[in-house]
């Protein structure tokens, strides 16, 4: 018998769940045209990870040397390993400087040159003249703390429109009906209130799943929830084998090190003293793309050449900068590695590791934020009333591998896109439809699940065993070897969920409850990533099979859709888009991808 819980109505036209860069975004672009608009977040909006975001955000607005947005589209579907879908690819890129100019305008406290404009670094894989001239200084920053920049003054602007925010609420379960969304069950943490949110549209802004690897540069918040609810609504997610690791995470501690540290000229070295990257990458060296600086450390490592007692890790030298330059331009970074590596990097290099970071895979969408599907076999279907945006989200504009800044310009870019969707296809103020019967049974079935949990397995051992696994098997190298028992150890660690333990029945405050939610929401993304990497019978970006060490373009440009339905997993696969939204450039055709 179901526990009575207190349930509260509301009705909008378009609920948001996420506050991150991504979500405000979309928030005031729905409010801002009008739409009765309310957003939900488990965190308070500005403890959302994009705070967290150091180096800058990328787009082409040529403040210190020559720049254009086809310059930027071509190093994006390059560093994508032509996964990417070329049509969004143009779209972001040719409206990242308007995006970066809005942001300047609502009042990010951007770095800047001599002349006043905007300050602008240089960041891996980010190139002058179609990959043929040196690298461009594309991304903008606000010293190193550019997302908490972004985020504070994107809450402040969206305080002005009049949008309700529902703050820590956990979002539960999507309501879904005949395959449309019709809303959105949320748990208010603070009074242990059930919300039942009737809404014409819903937008995921969740963020990534980096939660489910044990090293990852990502908040504990970072646990895919609203990729969790989609595969439990039964729609699929797309590319989840493409996990960007990122080479700088501080050894041990996992805390990032921004690319912009190597975009000021850091580099790194092996034991020998050796600046190996010269090796691997002649010409754009430490500034290479992520998967390819990520897999020369690991592969330094490996051979026996790595730094510390256990030869596992590498040096970041920063120690050659001019201390003044560093304070000015890496002040975060200089403290970081104070706290979390005990190093004073005006004088000594930092231990550094390959470190989870980003997920390129999650809720296809196009590029105006519209979920899609395969249904009856149309790669470009929608779903009705469902909508995605930010790093929950697969464009797909980073394909295979992100580069780095591009994800800040991904947010605000397909933010506006989603506001302006929005406001195009939503009726203001229409009357509320009935939702369907039993609509809020699947997430009040998953509470009553979990507060009833009496097993054997505390949250935290299924947890660390699920991230112990993914750390282990489904990393910077994999081989059929790896991904073959990874699949089977993964599918076992789900199997654990059933024996679950909670401590504590309560519905306030209960971290543990929380914590089991979001656990349950990690395991199925960390069994659809690890099935979705051991059908992958090639390499592309992130993905490095080393049984199938080329890419293979004539079998594999395509991108994986996964199922999950009780502990199975179906794969099925969608073409790239093979061209762009205008003439003004071309298809860029694949080429060999050199650094
Ligand atoms: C340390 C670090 C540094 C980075 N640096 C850069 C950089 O310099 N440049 C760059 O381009 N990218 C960078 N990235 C990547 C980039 O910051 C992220 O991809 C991006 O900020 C994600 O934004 P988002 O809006 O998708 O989600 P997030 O900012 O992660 O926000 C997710 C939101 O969803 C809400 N939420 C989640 N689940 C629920 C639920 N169940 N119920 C209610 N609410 C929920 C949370 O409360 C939160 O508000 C960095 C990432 C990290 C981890």
């Amino acid at each position: 018998m179901p526990d009575a819980y207190k349930i509260i109505d509301h009705v909008y036209d378009v609920v948001v769940v996420g506050a991150g860069g991504s979500g405000l975004r979309a928030t005031m672009g729905a409010a801002e045209t009008g739409l009765k608009t309310a957003n939900i977040t488990k965190v308070f909006p500005t403890r959302s990870h994009t705070v967290a975001a150091q180096g800058g955000i990328a787009a082409s607005l040529g403040n210190m040397g020559a720049d254009h947005w086809t310059w930027h589209m071509y190093d994006t579907v390059k560093g994508s390993d032509w996964l990417g879908d070329q049509d969004a690819i143009e779209y972001l890129c040719r409206e990242a400087p308007a995006a970066v100019y809005e942001l300047e305008h609502y009042g990010v406290p951007f770095s800047r040159t001599k002349e006043g404009r905007i300050y602008q670094r240089a960041f891996g894989g980010m190139t002058q003249n179609m990959g043929e001239g040196p690298a461009a200084q594309r991304t903008c920053a606000a010293a190193d703390r550019t997302g908490h920049a972004m985020l504070h003054a994107l809450y402040q602007q969206s305080l002005k429109y009049d949008a309700d925010f529902f703050i820590e609420y956990f979002a539960l379960d999507l309501i879904m009906e005949n395959g449309e969304c019709r809303g959105v069950i949320a748990l208010c943490m603070e009074d242990g209130s059930i919300h039942r949110f009737s809404s014409q549209s819903v937008v995921l802004a969740t963020g990534g799943y980096g939660r489910t690897y044990f090293s990852a540069t990502s908040a504990h918040t970072c646990t895919g929830d609203g990729n969790a609810m989609v595969l439990r609504a039964g729609l699929p997610l797309q590319d989840m084998e493409f996990v960007q690791f990122h080479p700088t995470g501080i050894y041990g501690a996992g805390v990032l090190i921004t690319e912009g540290a190597r975009g000021e000229g850091g580099y790194l070295t092996n034991s020998e003293g050796e600046r190996f990257m010269e090796r691997y990458a002649p010409s754009a060296k430490d500034l290479a793309s992520r998967d390819v600086v990520s897999r020369s450390m690991a592969m330094e490592i490996r051979e026996g050449r790595g730094v510390g007692k256990e030869k596992d890790h590498i040096y970041l030298h920063l120690d050659h900068i001019d201390a003044k330059i560093l304070a000015e331009r890496l002040p975060g970074i200089t403290e970081t590695g104070k706290i979390f590596a005990g190093v004073d990097l005006t004088r000594q290099p930092l231990p550094v590791v390959p470190t989870v970071h980003y997920n390129m895979g999650g809720i296809p969408t196009n590029y105006h934020g519209e979920v899609v599907t395969l249904k009856d076999g149309n790669p470009d279907a929608a779903v009705k009333g469902l909508f995605a945006v930010g790093e929950a989200a697969c464009v797909s504009v980073h394909g295979a591998n992100r580069l780095g800044s591009n994800s800040l310009i991904d947010l605000v870019v397909f933010g506006r896109a989603t506001g302006h969707r929005l406001g195009e296809t939503v009726e203001k103020g229409a009357a509320a439809r009935p939702l369907p019967k039993g609509s809020e049974e699947m997430a009040l079935g998953r509470l009553d699940r979990f507060r009833n949990a009496k097993g054997g397995s505390p949250t935290a051992e299924v947890r660390t065993a699920m991230q112990k696994t993914m750390q282990a098997d489904c990393a910077v190298f994999r081989t059929e070897k790896t991904l073959d028992e990874g699949k089977t150890r993964i599918d076992q660690v789900f199997g654990r969920m059933s024996d679950v333990d909670v401590t504590d029945r309560s519905l306030i405050w209960n971290t543990d409850l929380i914590e089991t939610l979001e656990l349950d929401n990690m395991l199925p993304q960390a069994v659809v990533t690890m099935h979705s990497a051991a059908n992958r019978k090639e390499s592309r970006g992130a993905h490095m099979h080393e049984d199938y060490p080329n890419r293979d373009d004539a079998n594999w440009m395509k991108h994986t859709i996964s199922w999950f339905d009780k502990g199975q997993v179906t794969i099925d696969y969608r073409p790239v888009h093979e061209y762009t939204l205008t003439d003004e450039i071309a298809y860029i055709k694949p080429k060999a991808r050199v650094y």
